[in-house]
Parts: structure tokens; C-alpha cells; sequence
């Protein structure tokens, strides 16, 4: 749009036309901080155009070296107005009174971090528009967008040390380079893989063909057959909670009456639950269960294939209108994981998909 006001920051304007609308006649005194959600500015900004599925937007874009203009300052963009009756803004008319930055991450989830140079450009714009519109550079005034509404966004972005760096621009004194936020310690380490701003073709297709691919991959360690000291064998399973965990026992009754009807099915036990998984053990089967041409437990991984795959490669829809596909791979050690990588990438090649491999990534979980 022709007359747009952009503070004299930035490092360009993105000339696409984006989503806005009129201030309403409110007077601007919020700053609103957001993260893409994803590593790729230009993947973040094409959702703001105008006539795009995602219908939101924001006035500026930062990365670690560029503050990019997107909406005028002067009009109001969509990135604050929470999703609907049951989420309901905690400040009125959030769009309205608020400048919107969006801040592109350098690492994508669980993390979602932010480079260090991308906070200091945020807090250099933050003090401009604080000192422009004389809103006081404070905690009330510049805000995370989950201190406005219900969302996970502005994701590893430290705000206080936004408004921190923001102060020391105001005062003319030189921010301290800001330490890189740690990542928060795993609370597990496990490889899956990351396919991120995909179509829902691409993402349904996907899926299908990991499943397909790498069933056993994928099962590995949670369906195990384990020597006991006896010489007869465990039969462990590692399952979900509730739903999951009854089709998963009840299936494994059935099986073990009809491969093994002399089997006491009383040594079926329900061991290690936690928070979202169990693991249910067959103890005291005979070892010739396992030994010959159809082992019980590649049956078994078999047979529980679609119950134990359920929630662990996925897809879903993202904040900006596409969708991300999660691959939580409970079997792929540090080793298969970078293989692994390869391969689904490779599958992503196809004729009928095209996902360009840099949106296909390892993530630890
Ligand atoms: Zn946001």
C-alpha cells in the first residue's frame, strides 16, 4: 500500500500486500513480540498475503540482519486477535493498538530458538517504536503474544530480554550482547524427523509412505522379546495409555490363546507406566516361541502395527495455513537417525510430492 509508515530501521520492505485494516481510531500503545514457527522468513511473510489462506499478518519481520517493513504502521495487522469465543483476548482490541513484530527462528522445534542478533534488532526496533509513540518500554507495554492470548508463540523468544536491550537503546548505552537463550535440558532424547510448511497432499502422502517404510523402524524397541534368566523369554510391548493400551492387551490375549493355548495368560503384566506410555510383558513364554522361522514378537510388531504407530508420525495443521508432519522415531538410534534422514528426504523427491529436502530435519524429543 503507497504511504506506509515503517520506522527508518529498516532494512527493506517486503512489497507483497498483506493483511490490514483500519486502527479503528485507536491509538497505538501495545508492542506485540511473536517467533515465525519456523526458520524461513519467506515461508512466514507469503502467509500474510493478502487473499491467503492463514489471513494473518504482521507489520515487521526480523532476522538476525534484516528488519523488514511488512504493514504499515498506520494500519492495524492480524496477528493478535486469538482464535475464536473460547479464546478470548486479555487486552481489548489487541490488533488495534498494537504494533506486531515477528521474529524467524534459528532453530526449529521443540526448541524454537532465536538467534541473539535477531533479539538485538528486535529491542533496537522495540525502542524505536516505544519512543516514537511514547509508549513506556516496559513488561505492560511489550508484550509475548501468549501473554495475550492463548498460543505457544513467541516459542524460545526471552521477551525480558527484548525490553532488557530495548532500555539500553533508549538510555544510548550499547546493549551487552545478549547470551543465547539455553536450550531448555531434554527431558529425552530421542531422534525424529521434522517436515515443516508442507500441503495437506503432501503431508497425507507423507505419512502414509513413512508408515509404509519404516513400520519396523518405527517398532523396533517398542515391541522386544528378552531372555530371562531361565531360558524361557519376556514378550514387552511398549504402549499408550487407555484406548491404546486395551487394544494392544486384548489383541496379544487373542494371539497368545491361539499360538500358545497351553500359555497361563495370568503372567501378562502391566509394568513401567508412565505419563503416556506402559509397557505390558508376556513373561515365562517358551523360547521356541521365538527361535523359529516366525518369532512371536516380529508377529507381534506386525500385528500391533497400527495401534503402536497411532501418534507417532502425524501430521497437522500449522499456525500459517500448511501443515507440519512429525516423525517420532522410538526406534531410530543416533545412528539410524542420520540415515534415516536421507531416505525420507529421498521419499520426499518424489514426482507427486516435491517437498524440498531443507524442509525435512532432525529434531531430538
Ligand atoms: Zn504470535
Amino acid at each position: 500500500m503507497a504511504g506506509e509508515v515503517f520506522s527508518n530501521l529498516i532494512t527493506s520492505v517486503n512489497p507483497k500486500v498483506m493483511n490490514s485494516g483500519s486502527r479503528q481510531g485507536i491509538k497505538i500503545d501495545r508492542i506485540i513480540l511473536h517467533h515465525n514457527a519456523t526458520t524461513n522468513k519467506d515461508v512466514a511473510m507469503n502467509t500474510w498475503v493478502q487473499g491467503g489462506a492463514a489471513g494473518t499478518s504482521a507489520h515487521y519481520e526480523i532476522t538476525p540482519t534484516e528488519i523488514i517493513g511488512c504493514v504499515g504502521e498506520q494500519y492495524a495487522a492480524w496477528h493478535a486477535g486469538g482464535t475464536g469465543p473460547a479464546d478470548p483476548p486479555r487486552i481489548a482490541n489487541p490488533n488495534y493498538r498494537s504494533i506486531g513484530i515477528e521474529n524467524v527462528n534459528s532453530s526449529g522445534t521443540p526448541n524454537w530458538s532465536l538467534d541473539p542478533r535477531t533479539i538485538t534488532n528486535c529491542a533496537r526496533l522495540v525502542a524505536d517504536i516505544c519512543k516514537r509513540y511514547n509508549i513506556p518500554c516496559d513488561r505492560q507495554h511489550v508484550l509475548g503474544h501468549n501473554e495475550v492470548t492463548a498460543t505457544a508463540c513467541p516459542g524460545g523468544m526471552n521477551v525480558d530480554e527484548v525490553v532488557r536491550q530495548a532500555k539500553q537503546f533508549l538510555n544510548g548505552s550499547a546493549p551487552t550482547p545478549s547470551k543465547p537463550t539455553p536450550a531448555p535440558t531434554p527431558q529425552a532424547k530421542k531422534n525424529g524427523i521434522a517436515i515443516d510448511n508442507v500441503s495437506k497432499d503432501q503431508a497425507t502422502k507423507i505419512v502414509q509412505r513413512v508408515q509404509t517404510n519404516y513400520a519396523w523402524t518405527l517398532l523396533r524397541d517398542k515391541v522386544k522379546a528378552v531372555k530371562q534368566k531361565d531360558g524361557r523369554y519376556t514378550l514387552s510391548i511398549r504402549t499408550g495409555r487407555g484406548k491404546r493400551q486395551e487394544q494392544t492387551r486384548a489383541r496379544l490375549s487373542q494371539e497368545l490363546k491361539s499360538y500358545y493355548p497351553g500359555y497361563i495368560q495370568s503372567n501378562v503384566a502391566l509394568v513401567n507406566g508412565d505419563k503416556d506410555s506402559a509397557t505390558l510383558e508376556a513373561r515365562n513364554m517358551p523360547a521356541s516361541a521365538f527361535n523359529g522361522k516366525n518369532p512371536f514378537d516380529v508377529h507381534m510388531r506386525n500385528f500391533l502395527k497400527d495401534i503402536l504407530l497411532d501418534g507417532q508420525t502425524y501430521a497437522e495443521a500449522n499456525a500459517y495455513g500448511t501443515y507440519d508432519v512429525r516423525i517420532k522415531g522410538e526406534g531410530f538410534n543416533d545412528h539410524d537417525a542420520a540415515i534415516v534422514l536421507k531416505q525420507i528426504q529421498d521419499l520426499g523427491k518424489a514426482k507427486d510430492l516435491k517437498i524440498d529436502s531443507t524442509h525435512i530435519k532432525g529434531f531430538k524429543y
